[in-house]
């Protein structure tokens, strides 16, 4: 990207340029993406070639934002290992991890330590299974995912696409359609799944979080995920009439399956909000050749109203969004449905994706927000304190941006670490919709306006 921070609105320029180093970044490194693929995986294993901190901050980050126990192993590399070599690290962990977990899938995920070195991972996993002949091993997935480019958001695509390439079978026609839902909460997952129930579409996930990091308390221990998508669904994907990523971000499994195995793929929009969700709708009708069902008409009715209901509380509020770049660009389109104006975007990730769309919702709501891709909350900070936002919009990182400038925030987004339920955040499809409508408007009263309904007006 020739230049990261996009302002659309030129006059608007408050961000120090000189800055060297990045201060509370916007994005994480690529296993963490990586690893919430494998834990949507039934009976998967996670295992991360690399040092032991990388796991215990993976464990430790996902923990407190899905509140589930997140078992991911490592190959535990120390000072010795990083000169001659992981080969023999990663070996005994594949082999303490076959005899101790007997997982349905072993994924491993390289890190910035293992990439440096060079440590050919298909390589090292071919002599594991040279050396396990008679054995019935399980698929053992390489990912490289070096940390010290890209983000999470990264990770999370190589990891879906590694999946498909080492597992994916063209055999017979299945008439299911596959999904890559992209980095989004296990309710989200919820939610379209019910969609497509109702849309009688049968399909595949790749991969389902939606029970494994949303699970009952049982007196069950389990190490592995009980729950998820089976490998054998991963390979029948090759089968499928077509894949949706819903994330553009995470298509790069959806262009393979079309080119190997002429799988069309159709790739976003996040379907949040009222067009968004429109669209996804259509791309389900149309495959499956049927009208929209009266009950979703109805749920999109509902959600008209309530923005109809909510607009005089939120019409022209300066709102400032920030996170994962799909994340960010639906939730622009959506509060711009509700006439609010995203006026500050940001995401940690280089993606001329994210500015082009962003450009297309600038353009389609005639507004002008400052585009910051590439950046940190930092950057959003100085960008915030000289505009007039009345609300923000993202994960936790950003509370403390909001406590200093004193304006509401709404968490959403990975992570939300500072408050319960991330798991139960819902924010595709109708229904969500219609229910952040209520939260956001009522945020607006809340804060803006008297017990009497009077907006508190600010003369000075
Ligand atoms: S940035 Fe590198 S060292 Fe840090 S957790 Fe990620 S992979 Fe490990």
């Amino acid at each position: 990207m020739q230049n990261n921070t996009m302002s659309l609105k030129k006059e608007n320029q408050c961000i120090d340029d000189k800055k060297f180093a990045v201060i509370n970044p916007c994005k994480m490194c690529q296993p963490m993406g990586a690893v919430q693929v494998l834990l949507g995986v039934k009976g998967a294993m996670p295992l991360i070639h690399g040092s032991q901190g990388c796991s215990t901050y993976m464990r430790f980050q996902l923990c407190r934002h899905f509140r589930e126990p997140i078992n991911v192993s490592s190959t535990s590399m120390s000072e010795g290992t990083v000169v001659y070599g992981g080969e023999g690290n990663l070996l005994k962990a594949l082999n303490t991890i076959w005899k101790e977990y007997r997982p349905e899938l072993i994924g491993v995920t390289s890190s910035c330590l293992t990439e440096t070195i060079g440590d050919d991972m298909s390589l090292i996993i071919k002599k594991f299974k040279n050396s396990h002949p008679n054995e019935d091993l399980p698929p053992i997935v390489p990912i490289s995912t070096p940390s010290y480019s890209g983000s999470h958001v990264d990770g999370y695509d190589k990891a879906v696409k590694s999946l498909v390439e080492n597992l994916a079978r063209p055999e017979e026609d299945n008439h299911k359609i596959n999904v890559i839902p992209g980095i989004v909460s296990p309710a989200d997952i919820m939610a379209i799944k019910d969609i497509l129930k109702e849309l009688g579409m049968e399909s595949i996930f790749i991969t389902d979080t939606s029970e494994s990091l949303n699970s009952p308390l049982t007196d069950d221990v389990s190490f592995l995920p009980d729950e998820g998508t089976k490998v054998d669904e991963i390979r029948e994907s090759a089968n499928s009439i077509a894949t949706i990523s819903l994330s553009k971000h995470a298509d790069s499994a959806g262009a393979f399956l079309q080119k190997k195995c002429g799988v069309k793929s159709i790739s976003g929009p996040l379907p949040v909000g009222v067009r968004n969700t429109d669209q996804f709708i259509d791309y389900i009708t149309k495959i499956k050749g049927i009208e929209v069902p009266e009950s979703i008409q109805r749920d999109r009715g509902k959600m008209i109203d309530a923005i109809v209901d909510a607009h005089p509380y939120n019409y022209s509020r300066k709102v400032a969004i920030y996170g994962d770049p799909d994340v960010v660009t639906g939730l622009s389109r959506f509060v711009s449905e509700l006439g609010m104006i995203p006026s500050i975007v940001c995401t940690g990730a280089e993606s001329n994706r994210f500015v082009q769309d962003m450009e297309n919702i600038a353009e389609e709501n005639n507004i002008s927000p400052v585009v910051l891709a590439g950046r940190d909350l930092y950057d959003l900070h100085q960008q915030v304190k000289c505009m007039d936002i009345e609300l923000l919009i993202g994960n936790s990182y950003g509370a403390r941006i909001a406590e200093a400038e004193n304006i509401p925030i709404l968490r959403m987004g990975f992570p939300v670490y500072d408050r319960l339920g991330a798991q139960r955040i819902s924010i595709l499809g109708y229904k969500a919709g219609i229910r952040m409508v209520d939260t956001i408007t009522n945020m607006m009263l809340e804060n803006y306006y008297d017990e009497s309904g009077h907006e508190i007006m600010d003369f000075q």
